[in-house]
């Protein structure tokens, strides 16, 4: 369990948009003292450092460097973002076979230099690869984290926010299950000021309550928002390295937050031996628990769906 305030080492496996981008998410933020980045191509890792580090007049003091897997051992949290990411009219899923490899030859170099780290894992088809790392590892299931759906719920909780005329910071709501196409919104647990969405829009608007058509392009909207930032501009790095930042925070200050991160689950709505988002209790132990939420039997019905889905591709895996 971390309880440190003084060293705090994080170490990024793979120094592209999403890992960059995060190491400078966490620069800005002042949470870590030590970042080290790793990746394939060394220079590529060696360029990002440097570029970083040329702000540090500007931030709270840390050290950032690029370096090898041993370079990596005492790290609080390893991150990893390394692999391939979608190309325009790629799924999530489609990267499956590439990623898996990728994490065959990093997990093991990880395990062997930060044994007691937090790996928090970033690269999709997320939920699958947070499983990978689980089962290659060998790490208790707290210690294994994917960013599931932490970004897809800021997605929701913005569009939300925008609809309702609201700031984001009071919409309350998570997308569950898969951190793509088959996630659902947990409509029966979304509020805004205490009030349940229907309870919500009839004071606000009155006109018969929340509307099916407007959640239904909501979803919509949430599913699709990385396939149209990437038809727009090739890839995703800026929200998702929040999200990471935001995870590291939790986990860094024992914060106790409720994030919607992918951990192991052990029989939750019926579903175990698969990672995927509920809300969850995240601390210094890591994905310390999975919160039992009173969802209603259509949210459920939608979760076990996406569970099954990622199920079958974890049964298809070539280990
Ligand atoms: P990128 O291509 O910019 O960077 C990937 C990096 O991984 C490259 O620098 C590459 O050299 C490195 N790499 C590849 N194989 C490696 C290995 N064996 N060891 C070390 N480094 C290796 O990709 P990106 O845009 O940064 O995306 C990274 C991943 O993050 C993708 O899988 C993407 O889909 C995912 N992503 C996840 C979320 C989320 O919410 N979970 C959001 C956006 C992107």
């Amino acid at each position: 369990m971390l309880h440190k305030a003084d060293v705090v080492k994080i170490s990024i496996i793979g120094a592209g948009f999403v890992g960059s981008t995060t190491a400078y998410a966490l620069i800005m933020s002042g949470i870590a003292s030590e970042i080290v980045i790793v990746d394939l191509n060394k220079e590529k890792a060696e360029g990002e450092a440097m570029d970083l580090s040329h702000g540090l007049a500007f931030v709270k003091p840390v050290q950032i460097k690029a370096g090898d897997y041993e370079d990596i051992i005492d790290s609080d949290i390893v991150i990893l973002t390394a692999g391939a990411n979608q190309k325009p009219g790629e799924t999530r899923i489609d990267l499956i076979n590439r990623n898996v490899q990728v994490f065959k030859s990093i997990v093991p170099e990880v395990v062997r230099y930060a044994p007691k780290a937090i790996l928090l894992v970033v690269t999709n088809p997320v939920d699958i690869l947070t499983y990978v790392t689980y089962k290659l590892s060998g790490f208790p299931k707290e210690r294994v984290i994917g960013s599931g759906t932490v970004l897809d719920t800021a997605r929701l909780r913005y569009l939300l926010s925008n609809r309702c005329g609201v700031d984001v910071r009071n919409v309350h709501t998570y997308m569950i299950g898969e951190h793509g196409d088959t996630e659902v919104p947990a409509w029966s647990i979304t509020t805004i000021a205490g009030a349940n969405l229907n309870q919500f829009c009839l004071h606000c608007c009155g006109d018969g309550g929340c509307k099916e058509e407007c959640q239904q392009e909501l979803h919509q909207k949430t599913v699709g928002a990385a396939y149209e930032i990437i038809e727009k501009k090739g890839a995703t790095y800026y929200a998702v390295a929040l999200g990471v930042k935001r995870i590291v925070e939790a986990i860094i200050r024992n914060e106790n937050s409720i994030l919607s991160v992918s951990s192991l689950l052990e029989g939750q709505f019926g579903v175990r031996d698969v990672c995927l988002s509920l809300p969850t209790i995240v601390n210094g132990q890591g994905a310390e628990r999975i919160l039992n939420v009173p969802l209603d039997d259509k949210d459920i019905q939608g979760f076990v769906k996406s569970a099954k889905t990622i199920k079958k591709f974890i049964d298809q895996i070539q280990w």
